[in-house]
């Protein structure tokens, strides 16, 4: 191993067991977050909805710049803008 290999000293590389105990902690967590979203994308933001204008930073829908909050998590009315319709 060459030494641009090595990480630097003070980089810790956690133990492949404690992550895989902490993400079974966490699995059931994510099993409700997952029947929450009924099938919703969990990345749901005005930044990927359909009706943001990056431009003006506007909805497009409501004709008004969303609070920050919704920019962060979008709002009932998110149309994806990535969607496969198919
Ligand atoms: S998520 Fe809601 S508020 Fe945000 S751009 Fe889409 S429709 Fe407008």
């Amino acid at each position: 191993m060459t030494s641009m290999n090595k990480p630097p000293p003070q980089m810790k590389i956690r133990d492949r067991d404690a992550i895989e105990d902490e993400y079974s902690l966490q699995l059931p967590h994510f099993q409700m977050l997952a029947a929450q979203l009924n099938g919703k994308s969990m990345y749901r933001s005005c930044l990927n909805c359909l009706f943001f204008d990056e431009t003006t930073e506007q909805c497009k829908k409501y004709k008004l710049r969303p609070p920050a909050r919704v920019i962060w998590q979008g709002c009932e009315d998110h149309k994806d803008a990535f969607e496969i319709p198919f």
